[in-house]
């Protein structure tokens, strides 16, 4: 019989942020895959741990994995564990994952800590709907696109961020989605110099122009309010007239009576209003 995969969560810092059921997965496991076996080792030894560790990382992850799963099909059980967190929260894990569904693999997640998690509930900010972005994607063109589209992105949005990008990172998101825009930047979580500080975009870089960033962070960035929306929804159409409106939707293949209803609605005013003043238009041209 095939073995099964555990995902381990471990602590993003203090050591005590681990749960008795991971210590005793790692503990029977037939083997302990780790994304650096020096960081885990003091989790480990901590614990007393004396499973076999093997390394699993971004470098060696292809090679790798084939022979984890190798080692699962003949019925060892195996725990993954990364430096912080939980495995499959941007590390390696998720291809690991994956592979073991296709090969028909168990796996098992042992729930804990989560530097997004712990950073929003911490953060005051509206946690009820969030956007994790992860870390920004380095390559330019697709960063840029992410970017634009959290333009307009009315959840909370939840950053990783190293300390040598921060600065970059922050002057960026602040040219996007404004200077004003509030944030918490969340350092060191569960560790002696946790902080979590309250800024807009335009005081953070301030702020880190004489206070070198180091750590590690989370970005927890208040979203788009629903107010500045429909205000910047309102200056879009003002510009244009009733008609140069309506051309946009009939443009699309919309209807006579469809357009209207688009427009109202874009306008928030009723359909009546708009049939109104197109006539009002209309008759004037005349
Ligand atoms: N798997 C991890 C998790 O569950 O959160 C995330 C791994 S990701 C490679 C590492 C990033 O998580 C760091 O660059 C930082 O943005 C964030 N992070 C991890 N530990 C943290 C901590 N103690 N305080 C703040 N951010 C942390």
């Amino acid at each position: 019989m095939a073995g099964c995969l555990y995902l381990c969560a471990t602590p993003i810092g203090n050591l005590e942020d681990i749960t008795y059921r991971a210590v005793r997965i790692l503990g029977e496991a037939d083997l302990i895959a780790a994304e650096d076996t020096r960081t885990s080792r003091k989790l480990l030894d901590r614990y007393e741990i004396t499973t076999p560790v093997t390394s699993y990382h971004e470098h060696n992850k292809l090679e790798k994995a084939g022979t984890l799963i190798n080692k699962l099909q003949e019925g060892q059980n195996i725990a993954l564990i990364t430096d912080a967190g939980t495995p499959g929260i941007s590390d390696p894990g998720e291809e690991l994952v994956k592979m073991c569904f296709e090969e028909g693999i168990e796996v098992v997640s042992v729930p804990g800590p989560a530097a997004f998690v712990t950073a929003v509930t911490s953060s005051g900010r509206s946690n009820r709907r969030i956007a994790f972005e992860a870390f920004l994607p380095k390559d330019k063109k697709y960063r840029a696109h992410i970017i634009e589209e959290l333009r307009n992105e009315t959840r909370t949005i939840v950053l990783y961020e190293s300390p040598h990008h921060l600065k970059a990172t922050l002057k960026e998101l602040s040219n996007a989605l404004g200077e004003d825009r509030e944030l918490t930047i969340a350092r060191e979580l569960t560790k002696r110099y946790e902080e979590k500080l309250q800024f807009t975009f335009g005081e953070a870089i301030d702020y880190y122009d004489t206070n070198e960033p180091r750590g590690e962070y989370v970005l927890v960035i208040s979203g788009k309010s629903k107010e500045e929306l429909a205000r910047e929804n309102e200056a879009k159409w003002e510009n244009l007239s009733l008609s140069e409106h309506m051309k946009i939707y009939l443009d699309k293949g919309s209807d006579k009576k469809q357009a209207m209803k688009s427009v109202a609605k874009d306008r928030g005013v009723s359909k009546r209003d708009i049939y109104n003043k197109i006539i009002q238009e209309e008759n004037n041209e005349d």
